[in-house]
């Protein structure tokens, strides 16, 4: 595929521009709102074009496929254009700063017929289809619980607008509470129904919260806790699945790389569980140009990250309140 970098972004320059190319594409030019710094950044990382009009980006024939990394606020008429132009777009989490907005991009898409999938990059870790498959073969039986750990400390050079720019899409909401979403939505294969929820200030967040904690009825009667931060810097990410008949403990696996160990516990001991060491980035592009070919499905779809964004609104709006709240899905659940 050839693809067009949206966003001068240090989540293409970290993952993303490698995850292409491992997959044999190309990346034919990249759009920025800055002229030197979309030349610069296309000279840093050997990309032929930079455009500071998405337009003019988008007319290039040979481009088949769209990236967009930018600011979240941006996402939804970035889509909009690139799937008006008929392009396969892969669209950064949160899809968008409100549902309406988010389903508007999936049907768009599905009207011209183009691909468009959320880069949910944790649902292509060995480590969470393997936690996966544990249980949906029964290995803990019936499932009680999640608990999902994701306060992190937030690097310095990305604590620009994610701390302070609520108008960009800031907060650890939906910056992290969508991929806590998402990742139970993959595990558990049911959709969050109510949610519970407090949120703060805890050192970085100026205007925005910075950390969240948060608890949801699953309609199987599962219940999931969630926390996520911008501010621990030991606190160390996992998660734990509990059901009738054993448990699942995985340390560090809430991660960009394929880190962190898993263990299955039962009546009859502990185990260690093995999982392939893929790169997650590398395989979501993977899944998502045999989609765009026609051959499979986008590890998370349009319709996954407008769900993982309903269930973080809805965390937000919990906590805001001081209610429990019901998730809203909107129309085309
Ligand atoms: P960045 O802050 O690196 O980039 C976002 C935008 O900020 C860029 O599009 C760019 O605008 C602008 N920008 C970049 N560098 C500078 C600078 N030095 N001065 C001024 N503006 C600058 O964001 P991230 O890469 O961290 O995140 C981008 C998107 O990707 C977000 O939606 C985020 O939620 C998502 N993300 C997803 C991850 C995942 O694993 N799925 C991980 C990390 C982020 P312009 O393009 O106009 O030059």
């Amino acid at each position: 595929m050839r693809w067009i970098l949206v966003g001068a972004s240090t989540i293409a320059a970290e993952f993303m521009i490698a995850a292409f190319r491992a997959n044999g594409h190309e990346v034919v030019s990249v759009v920025s709102s800055d002229a030197g710094r979309g030349r610069a950044y296309a000279e840093r990382h050997g990309i032929p074009q930079a455009f500071t009009a998405l337009d003019e980006a988008l007319d290039d024939p040979g481009a088949d496929a769209v990236y967009i990394s930018t600011t979240n606020e941006k996402h939804h008429p970035q889509a909009l254009a690139a799937i008006a132009a008929g392009k396969h777009v892969l669209c950064e989490k949160p899809l968008a700063m409100t549902l309406a907005e988010a389903r508007e991009m999936v049907a768009a898409a599905a009207a011209r017929g183009v691909t468009f999938a959320t880069n949910h990059h944790l649902r292509c870790s060995g480590s969470h289809r393997a936690i996966r498959d544990l249980i949906a073969q029964g290995r803990i039986g019936r499932v009680l619980s999640l608990r999902i750990f994701h306060a992190v400390h937030l690097p310095p050079h990305l604590q620009g607008w994610r701390i302070d720019n609520p108008a960009a899409g800031g907060g650890v909401i939906p910056d992290i509470t969508v991929h806590d979403a998402d990742v139970t939505r993959f595990l558990l294969g049911e959709d969050p129904a109510t949610v519970v929820a407090q949120m703060s200030a805890s050192g970085l967040g100026q205007g925005v919260e910075d950390s969240a904690m948060s608890v949801w009825t699953m309609p199987s009667g599962a219940m999931v806790f969630a926390h996520e931060s911008f501010t621990h810097p030991f606190a160390g990410s996992g998660l734990e699945v509990h059901g009738t008949e054993g448990s699942i403990f995985a340390r560090g696996v809430m991660t960009q790389r394929p880190l962190g160990e898993i263990e299955l516990v039962g009546a009859t001991g502990r185990e260690t569980v093995h999982y392939p060491g893929h790169d997650l980035y590398t395989m979501a592009v993977a899944e998502f140009a045999a989609a765009a070919a026609g051959t499979g499905q986008p590890a998370a779809t349009g319709e996954d990250g407008v769900k993982s964004l309903a269930v973080a609104l809805t965390v937000r709006d919990a906590a805001a309140s001081g209610r429990r709240q019901d998730v809203n899905y909107g129309d085309a659940r």
